[in-house]
């Protein structure tokens, strides 16, 4: 029940077309609902989060995405000294991030569009997932990645088929290129920042699983490591509009969480400042978030926007609290994420230790990628020793 598109900025509306930002003022586009015919269906029929998506399940390119494990994690809770600590699995999603939410929407509005051919800038996650999608819809799909994409990233999405393409130098010069020829020769850009109004819809389902999975109940935070913020912003829309439609009374504190050598949202927040600024020269392990924003610093205000409206923070670790973080979620619980994922309970440690979060909260923390993706950034203490084939070997090393 999309009724069609409008400007975050001047309000201006728009019908579902292929359009990016605002043609008048250059603003955010947002995806518009008839939440009002939604609430009566709901009452008629029972609820149903499809209606909240720009197509039914039925219209949408799936490669079975979604419904990932929400998993308690008391041992990792124990150690970041919180109670209730819930973590969503998203790197279980097909292409082992959770770029297969958006993208999934994505490549599934560009058949409805009728266009043939797809563009995307990434970091590596929405590569590959671009390139998966757009194999199983049968359609063309040009990716750009910035030069140091991890070679895992950039192998499986060429394994799809896509055509992937190296650019020289960070992420933001991939956006430009994307946009650009994107746009000169009618390609649908499925980037997932806030460039594509409709690809971030998908990133509410993250919100409208967690709420089934913890039964109705909403929790003191979530947890999300941000570049520029779609995911974030797209958790917070999902639980404001389960609110609109009367199906909770609380709404959670977003955090969203960087990693130092890439901070431009969260230095606008401990600056007190209401507009980020870009970051020319990122530089962080945590590839998935090494965006600066350049020539769409916007973006991040936007999702800053989201996060004090929550009564939430923005905050940023250094490179080795991460790989500290990403050894706890394994360790731990099992998990082996990529560093981008590892922030938020990097920076969670920190915050409970400082009295930001209180010890009696529950908290949901979003594990974006799939540690197998980022193999170059482990620490080569990762190793294995070699044995000879004799038992002596064996039980003196295992003495020792
Ligand atoms: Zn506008």
């Amino acid at each position: 029940m999309m009724t069609g598109l409008q400007c975050i900025s001047c309000g201006a509306s728009y019908p579902v077309l292929p359009l990016y930002n605002c043609e008048g003022c250059g603003g955010i586009l947002d995806v518009v609902y008839d939440y009002e015919r939604i609430a009566d269906k709901w009452r008629r029929e029972g609820e149903n989060t499809d209606d909240l998506l720009p197509l039914p399940f039925a219209k949408r390119v799936t490669l079975g995405e979604g419904n990932t494990p929400l998993l308690k994690a008391d041992r990792l809770a124990r150690r970041l000294g919180i109670e209730e600590l819930y973590l969503k699995c998203e790197f279980a999603n097909p292409t082992g991030s959770f770029k297969d939410r958006p993208v999934s929407i994505g490549v599934s509005m560009a058949i409805a569009f009728e266009c043939a051919q797809i563009i995307v800038a990434s970091s590596g996650n929405g590569a590959a997932a671009t390139s998966a999608y757009a194999a199983r819809a049968g359609l063309d799909a040009v990716i750009l990645v910035p030069e140091a994409t991890p070679s895992e990233k950039v192998k499986q999405s060429v394994a799809y088929g896509g055509k992937v393409i190296r650019v020289e130098g960070p992420y933001s010069n991939s956006f430009a290129l994307a946009k650009e020829v994107g746009e000169q020769f009618g390609m649908f850009n499925v980037t997932s920042t806030f460039i594509n109004p409709y690809t971030m819809e998908g990133d509410k389902n993250v919100a409208y699983e967690m709420y089934r999975q913890l039964d109705g109940r909403v929790p003191d935070w979530v947890y999300v490591p941000i570049g520029a913020g779609p995911l974030l912003v797209g958790i917070d829309k999902g639980y404001r509009e389960l609110m609109k439609l009367g199906k909770t009374a609380h709404l959670p504190r977003m955090a969203g969480i960087q990693a130092e050598g890439c901070s431009p949202i969260a230095r606008a927040y401990r600056e007190g400042r209401e507009r980020v600024e870009s970051d020319p020269s990122p530089a962080t392990i945590a590839g998935g978030i090494n965006d600066g924003l350049h020539g769409y610093a916007q973006d991040g205000t936007y999702t800053l926007e989201a996060i004090r409206r929550s009564g939430g923070y923005a905050n940023a670790v250094p490179d080795e609290a991460i790989r500290e973080a990403q050894s706890w979620l394994a360790k731990d619980e099992g998990l082996f994420v990529e560093p981008s994922s590892a922030v938020s309970i990097a920076e969670l440690k920190m915050s409970v230790e400082a009295g930001r979060v209180e010890p009696s909260s529950a908290v949901t923390v979003i594990l974006t990628g799939h540690g197998l993706k980022d193999m170059g950034s482990i620490r080569s203490d990762y190793e294995a020793p070699l044995i000879p084939k004799q038992a002596n070997a064996l039980v003196e090393l295992l003495q020792s």
